[in-house]
Protein backbone atom coordinates (compact mmCIF):
# COMPACT_ATOMS: atom_id res chain seq x y z
CA UNK A 1 0.00 0.00 0.00
CA UNK A 2 3.21 2.18 0.86
CA UNK A 3 4.59 1.30 -2.37
CA UNK A 4 1.33 1.79 -4.49
CA UNK A 5 0.31 5.62 -2.60
CA UNK A 6 4.05 7.11 -3.01
CA UNK A 7 4.33 5.84 -6.78
CA UNK A 8 0.99 5.46 -7.67
CA UNK A 9 -0.50 8.65 -9.79
CA UNK A 10 -2.11 11.27 -8.86
CA UNK A 11 -6.11 9.05 -9.55
CA UNK A 12 -4.45 6.22 -7.20
CA UNK A 13 -3.81 8.65 -4.30
CA UNK A 14 -7.17 10.23 -4.37
CA UNK A 15 -8.68 6.95 -3.76
CA UNK A 16 -6.54 5.43 -1.28
CA UNK A 17 -7.03 9.01 0.66
CA UNK A 18 -10.37 8.63 0.52
CA UNK A 19 -10.63 5.40 1.34
CA UNK A 20 -8.15 5.18 4.65
CA UNK A 21 -8.03 9.08 5.22
CA UNK A 22 -5.32 11.43 3.85
CA UNK A 23 -4.08 11.91 7.48
CA UNK A 24 -3.59 8.33 7.95
CA UNK A 25 -1.88 7.76 4.63
CA UNK A 26 0.62 10.55 5.49
CA UNK A 27 1.52 8.73 8.74
CA UNK A 28 1.98 5.59 7.52
CA UNK A 29 4.75 7.37 4.83
CA UNK A 30 6.52 9.29 7.68
CA UNK A 31 6.84 6.09 9.69
CA UNK A 32 7.89 4.17 6.49
CA UNK A 33 10.44 6.89 5.45
CA UNK A 34 11.52 6.91 9.43
CA UNK A 35 12.06 3.73 9.11
CA UNK A 36 14.16 3.38 6.34
CA UNK A 37 16.25 6.13 7.73
CA UNK A 38 17.52 4.81 10.67
CA UNK A 39 17.88 1.45 8.62
CA UNK A 40 20.37 2.95 6.33
CA UNK A 41 21.87 5.21 8.68
CA UNK A 42 21.93 7.72 5.58
CA UNK A 43 20.63 10.86 4.47
CA UNK A 44 20.21 12.19 1.12
CA UNK A 45 22.64 14.90 0.58
CA UNK A 46 20.83 18.24 0.16
CA UNK A 47 22.09 19.46 -3.02
CA UNK A 48 22.42 17.08 -5.26
CA UNK A 49 20.64 13.97 -2.81
CA UNK A 50 22.97 11.31 -3.14
CA UNK A 51 22.69 9.22 0.06
CA UNK A 52 25.67 10.31 2.72
CA UNK A 53 26.85 7.51 5.14
CA UNK A 54 27.75 9.24 8.47
CA UNK A 55 30.74 7.42 9.53
CA UNK A 56 32.25 9.69 12.58
CA UNK A 57 30.42 11.34 15.28
CA UNK A 58 30.93 15.10 14.19
CA UNK A 59 27.95 16.06 12.61
CA UNK A 60 29.24 18.06 10.39
CA UNK A 61 29.07 16.00 6.81
CA UNK A 62 30.50 16.18 3.54
CA UNK A 63 29.32 15.17 0.48
CA UNK A 64 31.35 12.78 -1.51
CA UNK A 65 30.00 13.79 -5.35
CA UNK A 66 29.72 17.28 -4.79
CA UNK A 67 31.37 18.16 -1.77
CA UNK A 68 28.78 20.12 -0.41
CA UNK A 69 28.61 20.63 3.57
CA UNK A 70 25.49 19.92 5.66
CA UNK A 71 24.44 19.23 9.18
CA UNK A 72 23.43 15.68 9.85
CA UNK A 73 21.27 16.97 12.64
CA UNK A 74 19.01 19.62 11.07
CA UNK A 75 19.67 19.23 7.37
CA UNK A 76 20.96 22.44 6.26
CA UNK A 77 23.65 22.95 3.94
CA UNK A 78 26.22 24.86 5.18
CA UNK A 79 28.90 27.54 4.45
CA UNK A 80 31.31 26.18 2.65
CA UNK A 81 33.64 28.70 4.11
CA UNK A 82 33.29 28.13 7.48
CA UNK A 83 30.87 24.82 8.21
CA UNK A 84 31.93 24.83 11.57
CA UNK A 85 30.03 28.37 12.45
CA UNK A 86 26.69 26.32 12.16
CA UNK A 87 27.78 24.64 15.30
CA UNK A 88 29.47 27.38 16.94
CA UNK A 89 26.89 29.96 17.03
CA UNK A 90 24.90 30.35 20.17
CA UNK A 91 22.13 31.63 17.61
CA UNK A 92 22.65 28.43 15.25
CA UNK A 93 19.49 25.78 16.54
CA UNK A 94 22.41 23.24 16.19
CA UNK A 95 24.94 25.20 18.64
CA UNK A 96 26.98 23.32 20.34
CA UNK A 97 26.05 19.82 18.54
CA UNK A 98 29.05 19.05 16.43
CA UNK A 99 29.38 15.78 18.19
CA UNK A 100 26.21 15.13 19.88
CA UNK A 101 24.81 11.52 19.60
CA UNK A 102 21.65 10.34 18.27
CA UNK A 103 21.54 7.79 21.19
CA UNK A 104 21.13 8.50 24.77
CA UNK A 105 24.54 8.32 25.29
CA UNK A 106 25.08 10.76 27.68
CA UNK A 107 28.33 12.29 28.98
CA UNK A 108 30.88 9.28 30.29
CA UNK A 109 30.68 9.77 34.08
CA UNK A 110 33.91 9.05 35.97
CA UNK A 111 32.49 7.15 39.04
CA UNK A 112 35.93 5.77 40.09
CA UNK A 113 35.21 5.61 44.10
CA UNK A 114 37.51 3.40 45.88
CA UNK A 115 35.08 1.01 47.81
CA UNK A 116 37.33 -2.68 47.88
CA UNK A 117 36.64 -4.23 51.54
CA UNK A 118 40.13 -5.49 51.37
CA UNK A 119 41.71 -5.73 55.07
CA UNK A 120 44.98 -5.55 54.40
CA UNK A 121 45.97 -5.33 57.50
CA UNK A 122 44.30 -8.42 58.74
CA UNK A 123 45.52 -10.35 56.27
CA UNK A 124 49.25 -9.72 56.99
CA UNK A 125 48.57 -10.24 60.70
CA UNK A 126 47.46 -13.45 59.77
CA UNK A 127 50.30 -14.38 57.46
CA UNK A 128 53.05 -13.30 60.27
CA UNK A 129 51.29 -15.19 63.08
ZN1 LIG B 1 25.96 16.42 -2.85
ZN1 LIG C 1 22.07 21.91 12.09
Amino acid sequence: MYEKYTTGSEEEKTQLEKRYGKRQLGLLVDTVLSEKWVNSRSKPCPHCSVPIEKFEGCNKVTCFKCSTYFCWICHKQLDVGNPYSHFNNPSSPCYNSLFRDDDDNDEDRDEDEDDSDFDFDDYTSDEMD
